[in-house]
């Protein structure tokens, strides 16, 4: 025999409405337009069918009583209804969201997404773009409405003009009224009798238009900039949805960015480390000079304050960093050997212990980066 409080995980003394609530809960986990799995049919049917005893009440006296209305059978509930429909008989209509009568041909149009590229430079400080956009227009023939002009819509005769049929059917949760959209005008109540020559009716035609755009400074690439109202024009001249820009920066051939700071690196002789110097150094901000003080090792930073990426949100620009690499002569000829030979013994360097240096800081952020990928 079933176990119908079980399919639905009530125990015995569960009221009406606990029954009411329990089913309602499983059908919308289990209804095959809501779940594909391979068991959620039968699963299903069975809750459907333990619904159908329980939820009424000579069925359920009966059943409490040792006797099964279906006599032990499983399955055959729930078939032929859509998950609408059920929804519908518990809710009354309200539950499926769709609103009844007939509905407007002017819908909202769809956003659209395109793809912008900038460069770094436009990244940092910002720029006008323009953009070439392909996006659907309010047709210029009918303005929108879809029918020659002239001529006008004529009321449905299948629907009557209400955009729907209705039906009633015999199901386990008593007579259901289900209604579907008229097929004769799709649900819309109105015909159009000469669909426009420009939009097949539509009310809109695809178009090529150009649209300038200011790209904030700070942006970098994954951000997504909104242009209200700049998207697909709706259907029936429905208001159009909106454009999003979202913006990829370029790759920068000196420049790196991490966050709002940019990272570039220089290379240094040896000779120049040691003795400190100073250069102009070629920035997205123009020719700035740089002083690199003496005693600079390999892989020390020099900051340029304010230097970096414009803050998106807030004021303020981040920094440029700037990597030393510090290069050891390799060529020599006789004369420099001599002199860096004389620079070593003057040092006490010609023999120098090699020593095991503590990890620093630096280094392992480095040893990270690179682990990472950075
Ligand atoms: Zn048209
Ligand atoms: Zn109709």
């Amino acid at each position: 025999m079933n176990d119908y409080y079980q399919d639905l995980g009530l125990s015995r003394d569960a009221s009406a409405e606990d029954i009411k609530r329990a089913y309602r809960r499983l059908a919308r986990k289990l209804h095959p337009d809501v779940n594909s799995g391979p068991e959620a049919e039968d699963e299903f049917k069975r809750v459907s069918q333990a619904y159908d005893v329980l939820s009424d009440p000579e069925k359920k006296r009966a059943y409490d009583m040792g006797a099964d209305p279906y006599g032990g059978q499983a399955g055959g509930f729930g078939q032929g209804f859509s998950f609408s429909d059920i929804m519908d008989a518990f809710f009354g209509g309200a539950a499926g969201g769709a609103a009844r009568g007939p509905r407007s041909r002017k819908r909202r149009g769809q956003d659209a997404l395109i793809r912008l590229e900038i460069d770094l430079s436009q990244a940092v400080f910002g720029a006008e773009r323009e953009l070439t956009i392909d996006t659907a227009v309010e047709c210029g023939t009918c303005h929108g409405d879809g029918s020659q002009p002239g001529t006008g819509t004529r009321t449905c005769d299948v629907c009557g003009g209400r955009g729907e049929v209705q039906q009633v059917q015999r199901s386990f949760l008593g007579q259901v009224m289900t209604s579907r959209p008229c097929t004769a005008c799709q649900g819309y109540g109105t015909v159009i009798s000469d669909p426009c020559f420009e939009c097949s009716g539509d009310g809109r035609v695809r178009t090529r238009r150009t649209l300038k755009i200011r790209v904030p400074a700070g942006v970098d690439t994954g951000t997504r900039i909104q242009l209200t109202g700049e998207g697909e024009v709706g259907q029936g001249a429905g208001p159009a949805g909106d454009l999003y820009v979202e913006i990829h920066v370029m790759p920068h051939e000196t420049f790196q960015r991490r966050g709002d700071d940019l990272h570039c690196s220089v290379d240094l002789p040896m000779t120049a480390a040691a003795l400190g110097t100073s250069f102009k150094l070629d920035t997205l901000d123009g020719m700035k000079d740089l002083e690199i003080r003496r005693g600079t090792q390999a892989g020390d930073v020099v900051t340029m304050r304010g230097m970096g990426v414009t803050h998106l949100r807030g004021t303020g620009r981040g920094d440029l960093i700037v990597h030393v690499n510090v290069q050891t002569p390799t060529k020599l000829d006789a004369e420099q050997e001599d002199l860096l030979r004389q620079l070593a013994v003057l040092r006490g360097e010609e023999r120098p212990e090699g020593q095991l240096a503590p990890v620093s800081h630096g280094l392992l952020g480095k040893l990270r980066d690179a682990f990472l990928g950075k």
